[in-house]
């Protein structure tokens, strides 16, 4: 009976319909092998027709400019307070080596993002701070595209200066953000930000900023923090809400999100209770790929680029992930720091040519974009055919 039901559910899907909340929440709840297989080549499907058969990547950086954070999430093994052991907080030099490191490695893009440190103003406006590290880079290698701070370092800034959500983000703009990071969101459910990040901003703030950007025709990316103490409803309650608001983007002729990207708890530097209460320390992979074909499954006919988290699932499980849904295996990254703290395995950084062979490993073609999608053909980089 359940199988009717699940085939049925998959049939509308591959009719080209979105799927309802209690149609994902019922997919999510599947054990048996072969529903489960049904469910993986339904995503494999979507993802074919959708966006098609290359693997895109980019090349990226991470610049985590300092772990010093007044906030205390359950899961962060990354932040610090002032002047404790491990605390750390660059300066624009700092930024500026790494940023020519990056460009001289071929990189197209910054991605950066950093703990909430009150002193950040101590030499003007909060705002002031972030500008001053975007106009530095931006002055230097104008060509970078800046995909950075999250919507929680927004409200941050507008809480720290007094200002509006859409006068931050404005600001951000004109000083050279060209793309938000759609982090933070966690599990966009109150009862869940409860306890795993009672501090950070709530449900609807979030939905609200990632709102405001996309109609100031700022794009951002949309994530999801799984496999913790959420239940598949939240999981689909999650999905429903960026479904909603990538239909309105849509709607009013935005970008909205470029892309998902599923990002599987690490617990095993996170803060005992949290750990404690998940109760393992790595992601389980199988749970992961299920949610990496439901997203696809649910998410599909509106938010087209789905990620897997390599420095969380490890390369293999990325790897996987991209025959569950997927159809881009990320960044290079350079360095990482927030997953890596919390205990991945997965590591810091990729070569080029590491994530060119674990695509071309499935028998597909790979191809490097920018961070919103448009292909670079460059240099010897070019698009990988397979004859
Ligand atoms: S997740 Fe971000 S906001 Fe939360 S404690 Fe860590 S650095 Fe701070």
């Amino acid at each position: 009976m359940i199988t009717k039901t699940v085939d049925a559910i998959l049939d509308h899907a591959l009719a080209g319909y979105d799927i309802s909340e209690a149609e994902g929440i019922l997919l999510l709840q599947q054990k048996d092998a072969d529903i489960i297989d049904a469910i993986r080549s339904t995503a494999d499907e979507l993802r074919h027709r959708q966006v098609g058969d290359t693997v895109t990547y980019v090349i990226n950086r991470n610049i985590n400019f300092t772990n010093i954070c007044e906030q205390h999430c359950s899961f962060c093994a990354f932040r610090r307070d002032e002047g404790e052991t491990g605390a750390y907080w660059l300066d624009l030099n700092q930024i500026l080596e790494k940023t020519t490191d990056a460009v001289q490695r071929g990189a197209t893009e910054i991605c950066m993002q950093g703990g909430l440190n009150p002193k950040a103003k101590l030499n003007g406006t909060s705002l002031d701070y972030y500008l001053n590290i975007i106009k530095g880079i931006k002055n230097a290698f104008p060509e970078l595209h800046l995909h950075a701070f999250s919507p929680q370092e927004v409200q941050f800034i507008a809480r720290e200066d007094g200002l509006t959500y859409a006068e931050v983000i404005a600001a951000l703009q004109d000083g050279g953000v060209d793309s938000m990071p759609g982090t933070a969101a966690e599990v966009l459910d109150n009862e869940i930000r409860r306890v795993i990040c009672p501090e950070k901003i709530d449900s609807a703030t979030w939905l609200e900023i990632i709102g405001v950007a996309h109609k100031l025709g700022l794009p951002t990316t949309s994530t999801m923090l799984s496999g913790h103490i959420e239940t598949p409803e939240q999981q689909i309650k999650h999905f429903s809400l960026l479904r909603k608001l990538q239909q309105t983007a849509k709607e009013k002729g935005f970008i909205g999100f470029t892309e998902f990207i599923l990002l599987p708890f690490v617990g095993q530097e996170a803060p005992k209770p949290l750990r404690r209460r998940v109760g393992r320390d790595q992601p389980v992979l199988s749970d992961a790929l299920l949610l990496t074909a439901v997203a696809r499954i649910f998410l599909g006919n509106w938010i087209i680029n789905h990620q897997p988290s390599w420095v969380k699932l490890g390369l293999a499980g990325a790897t996987t992930a991209l025959t569950w849904g997927c159809n881009d295996i990320g960044g290079t990254l350079m360095e990482e720091h927030i997953t890596t703290m919390a205990g991945a395995q997965g590591g810091t950084c990729m070569e080029v040519s590491t994530l060119q062979a674990a695509i071309s490993s499935l028998g597909r073609n790979y191809q490097q974009r920018d961070t919103v999608y448009g292909s670079i053909m460059s240099k010897a980089e070019d698009s990988w055919a397979i004859d």
